[in-house]
């Protein structure tokens, strides 16, 4: 019988046989008794400061012998093994007359146009941006120098906006059964295995920069195309329904379009509210990336063995709940031993983000604090009100531009003097060199300052060890989710135009890489 065993605890050093050992105890058996050993998950519990952190693994074996006494919880029967998610209802051969078209290369897109490639699809993948490598050279350009290129950039191009990310792949979807074919598929394109087990796995920019590649070849090898440096300008639709697309000046016929273009493209909502599709704005957050000496975070979550290499850089999650006028404030987004990056897909306009290479090893460690904002803060009378959220970020990335020097440096101040209102200077150590002092409350509105004023400082003395002397802040974080959601049927086409499929974080059902990646793979598999 195949069963599952949770919480074997286990050293930071174990190997195989420590793991047979433990199983073999918690069934009181022979290890001739245990074939097929899987690990599902791993977690570091990290809890007793007194004790060495140790890992806490659940696996699946197959047991022979008497059954043994099961624990609910502890010991169980291994439940039947998911279906794969292809196989199910996917035609061998395409259905439509017109290839689909899939546009937009971030996590969505690619996953969108792998499913349909792998169900003898041949879809046509469009991205405005570059491929990895050239783009890869036009960040670095742009993180030097400021020189932004509008298609191609930190948010644009092959691997979308988490190329340049700590590709941390954590997500709330109980869909083990997709997010398992993902996982599966970063791995067979080259990423460690260990992203199929750890309870908080993450890939580094590094990786993802030689991963992505792979994952676009293997669209290839299936029969797809993909175009790159190609932009879509227009949509056709006739009659409610989808009748081509217009990339690049060049019409192409289709009657399938699933549309991943995430949520910095915001000439692609515009033309969707010119084509008569229906939008509506949503709530989203904004607020500053805050860095930290990573030590301080490394100590405040491992005490004393912060220094044990196996743990790696720690990472937290702090929330606060609102009081008096200041609103809810959460942490988000985390870069254990990263960096704060400047972002821009158009000129004048500035956001913040993080991002981290795989070893995570740098001095700093650094988390959006953001504070939720919704339609009543921005109410716009007259005014496209889809579109609303989107003059509301763009206020704050206009001021952003400005502070921080007209030349996409990016604003910042000490947390200490944030809380006074002051300008003062920057530590010289800090992980972006291209940043300039501000008072950040010239660019972040009101009630968003005075909940960060309010809440800062009590969120980072849950971090035991954390100076409020070392903290830097950032402005402004405006891009943690979309603005806008593109109202889609159950089946995952948009409710106004049959054959368009909104799909990723820009169509708003979807934020982060592997919830993004899910909902594109899952818009294909509704529209067979
Ligand atoms: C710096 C940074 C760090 C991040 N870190 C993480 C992280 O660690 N973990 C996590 O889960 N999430 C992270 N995110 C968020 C994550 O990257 C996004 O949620 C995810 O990429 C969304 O996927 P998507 O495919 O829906 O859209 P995107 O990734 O935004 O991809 C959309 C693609 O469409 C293309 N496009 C846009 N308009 C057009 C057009 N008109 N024609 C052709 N192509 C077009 C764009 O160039 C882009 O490549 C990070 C984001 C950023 C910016």
């Amino acid at each position: 019988m195949r069963l599952r065993i949770n919480q074997i605890v286990m050293s930071l050093a174990y190997g195989e046989d420590d793991v047979l050992k433990a199983i073999c105890r918690e069934l009181r058996c022979k290890k001739e008794q245990l074939e097929n050993v899987e690990i599902l998950r791993r977690s570091i519990d990290a809890r007793k400061k007194d004790k060495e952190p140790r890992y806490i693994l659940s696996v699946e074996v197959d047991f022979h012998g008497k059954p043994p006494m099961l624990k609910p919880g502890q010991l169980e029967k291994a439940p039947k093994p998911e279906l794969p998610i292809l196989g199910k209802k996917v035609p061998m051969v395409g259905n439509v007359e017109t290839p689909p078209v899939v546009i937009g290369a971030g996590p969505a897109g690619l996953m969108a146009a792998l499913t349909l490639a792998e169900a003898g699809l041949k879809p046509l993948l469009i991205e405005r941006g570059a491929e990895t490598p050239d783009r890869s050279a036009q960040v670095e350009a742009f993180w030097k120098n400021g020189t932004l290129d509008v298609e191609s950039n930190v948010l644009y191009g092959e691997g979308g906006a988490g190329l340049f990310s700590d590709g941390k792949l954590t997500a709330r979807s109980k869909d083990r059964a997709r997010i398992r074919r993902f996982f599966e598929t970063l791995v067979a394109c080259g990423a460690s295995p260990d992203i199929l087990i750890d309870s908080a796995p993450h890939i580094g920019s590094d990786d993802l920069a030689r991963i992505i590649p792979v994952l676009r070849n293997r669209i290839w090898e299936l029969g797809g195309a993909c175009a790159f440096n190609s932009r879509l300008e227009k949509i056709r639709v006739e009659d409610g329904a989808l009748r081509g697309v217009t990339v690049s000046g060049k019409e192409i016929r289709t009657d399938a379009c699933f549309l991943a273009t995430g949520h910095s493209a915001r000439d692609v909502y515009s033309m969707l509210v010119e084509s008569g599709v229906a939008l509506e704005a949503k709530p989203f957050a904004v607020g500053v990336r805050l860095e930290i000496p990573q030590h301080r975070i490394d100590t405040a979550q491992y005490g004393k063995w912060a220094d044990l290499p196996t743990l790696g850089s720690a990472s937290f999650r702090l929330t606060r709940k609102e009081e008096g006028n200041a609103r809810r404030c959460y942490s988000f987004c985390m870069c254990p031993g990263g960096l704060v990056i400047s972002c821009a897909s158009s000129e004048g306009l500035l956001t913040t983000n993080g991002m981290s290479l795989s070893a995570r090893d740098k001095p700093f460690g650094n988390a959006a604090f953001l504070v939720p904002v919704g339609p009543e803060d921005f109410p716009m009378v007259g005014k496209n009100l889809p579109m609303t959220g989107i003059e509301f970020q763009k206020k704050m990335e206009r001021a952003a531009f400005e502070a921080g020097g007209s030349d996409y440096g990016i604003p910042a101040a000490r947390l200490v003097d944030f809380l006074e209102g002051n300008m003062g200077g920057l530590p010289p150590e800090r992980s972006c060199g291209r940043a300039v002092p501000a008072v950040l409350q010239n660019i972040l509105p009101g009630f968003v300052s005075g909940t960060l004023q309010s809440a800062l400082p009590k969120m980072l003395r849950e971090l035991n060890g954390a100076e409020l002397e070392e903290a830097v802040l950032y402005a402004a974080e405006t891009r943690s989710s979309a603005p806008i959601r593109v109202l889609r049927e159950t089946g995952g086409e948009s409710i106004s135009v049959k054959g368009l499929f909104p799909c990723g974080e820009g169509a708003g059902y979807a934020g982060g890489i592997v919830s993004s990646a899910l909902d594109g793979m899952r818009s294909v598999e509704l529209f067979f």
